[in-house]
């Protein structure tokens, strides 16, 4: 026993020193030298820090209160959108804000999976397949992955469900939600995604790393119901605030 828990002390170790040596690197977050390879460059104190949010939010699409109240923002008030629910995990912000732009801007991929392993607590009962937003083929060639795609995949592997991945394309580009208004955020994205399956009878889990105003989410939504969906609910990693 005591030689098992040697040898699995020393492979991790091992491991650690390969990755170091590999990827030499310090916690972007605390300027420590990470001991473990999974989240690295982020220690694991760093880690443990990434919190699930727990504060005031709309009922529908999530989108943090700065106080409790009411049950839903002025804009799920004002229109309803087109999914039932959205969830992120966390606000965008502080270690989870650090390790999404690690992922998703500096290609660190294997983030992919302590990421994407924060959202199995999610209630997934009754979902019949996971769809990522999809990226234009122009950023695809750019980054190289669809970063939503991948956190997808360590849901399915977990969680034992279907992804289709290839049954919604973004047309075009659209520039970044945040800081615009809100009839300007629906106007971005009206018609830049287009479903080229069908969805028939369907419950959708759309994945997305981060909502930042909903829009995204909200026209993905409308072409997966255009094309037969049943319902459609929405799971980020993380919210960014539109206040
Ligand atoms: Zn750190
Ligand atoms: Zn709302």
């Amino acid at each position: 026993m005591r030689k098992m828990r040697f040898n699995a002390d020393y492979q991790s170790r091992l491991i650690s020193a390969v990755f170091n040596l590999l990827y030499p690197s310090v916690c972007p977050l605390c300027g420590t030298k990470p001991d473990h390879f999974i989240y690295a460059p982020i220690c694991p104190g760093c880690w443990k820090s990434i919190q699930r949010y727990s504060g005031p939010s709309c009922s529908i699409c999530s989108n943090p209160f700065s106080s409790a109240y009411g049950s839903l923002c002025a804009s799920c008030m004002d229109k309803k959108p087109h999914f039932i629910k959205a969830t992120s995990f966390g606000l965008y912000e502080d270690s989870l804000a650090t390790a999404i732009n690690l992922f998703k801007f500096h290609g660190i991929k294997r983030l992919s999976r302590p990421l994407g392993s924060l959202l199995l607590d999610h209630d997934m009962h009754g979902i019949d397949a996971l769809v990522p937003v999809p990226l234009s083929i122009r950023s695809l060639r750019k980054r190289g992955f669809n970063q939503s795609l991948l956190l997808a995949h360590t849901i399915a592997r977990t969680r034992n469900l279907r992804i289709i991945s290839d049954g919604l394309i973004k047309k075009t580009e659209t520039p970044p939600q945040l800081g615009l208004p809100a009839k300007h955020r629906l106007k971005n994205t009206r018609g830049a995604f287009r479903a080229v399956k069908n969805f028939s009878g369907m419950r959708v889990l759309l994945i997305d790393d981060v909502m930042t105003t909903g829009a995204t989410a909200n026209e993905c939504s409308r072409q997966l119901l255009t094309a037969g969906a049943d319902e459609v609910s929405v799971l980020t990693l993380a919210r960014s605030s539109m206040l």
